[in-house]
């Protein structure tokens, strides 16, 4: 087992963890952030983000690629990894990874987000997309009926 040292973890490399090694490899704090998936978390898989200030519309891949990229310009190293286990006990926090590795950081930041629960149903990866596509408009004709909640 490998023992690296590092001032802050960042687990999870989502929006928020890419933002927030953005600002502390900025701070000219040694970060990692461990990633066990593709870099972007959830936003990674939408085709078109139009709630970004300052940009009419981006895709989630670009604008999660763009993030990674400015952390990276300051520092901040992004490790394919999962985290398994945490000691917060001590003033040297521990991070134990799937490979093995164990990180003591000076500040953990815990950016781990969120998994959609998927029906246990037959064929659900070929309706996902379609489930949205129909919930939507379902919603929008609902919504303006008084009495109907
Ligand atoms: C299809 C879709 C379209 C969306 N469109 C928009 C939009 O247009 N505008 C908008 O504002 N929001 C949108 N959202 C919501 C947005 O994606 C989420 O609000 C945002 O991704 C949350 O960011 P996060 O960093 O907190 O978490 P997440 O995106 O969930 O990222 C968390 C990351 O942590 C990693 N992780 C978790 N546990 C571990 C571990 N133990 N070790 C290592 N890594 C770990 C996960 O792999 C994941 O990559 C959309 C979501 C989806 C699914």
């Amino acid at each position: 087992m490998a023992t690296k040292q590092v001032d802050v973890v960042i687990i999870g490399g989502g929006p928020a963890g890419l933002t927030a090694g953005l600002y502390t490899s900025r701070a000219r704090l040694n970060t990692i952030i461990i990633e066990r998936g593709r870099p972007g978390g959830q936003i990674a898989s939408t085709t078109a983000i139009e709630n970004w200030p300052g940009t009419l519309s981006s895709s989630g891949p670009k604008l999660m690629a763009d993030i990674l990229a400015h952390a990276e310009h300051f520092g901040c190293r992004l490790i394919k990894d999962e985290v398994i286990a945490v000691d917060f006990n001590s003033y040297e926090k521990t991070i134990l990874t799937k490979k093995q590795d164990e990180y003591k950081a000076k500040a953990v930041i815990l950016s781990p987000g969120a998994e959609p629960r998927v029906l246990g149903v037959k064929g659900k990866r070929n309706f996902a997309a379609g489930a949205f596509l129909i919930a939507l408009p379902v919603t929008l004709i609902f919504i303006p009926m008084p009495g109907w909640w």
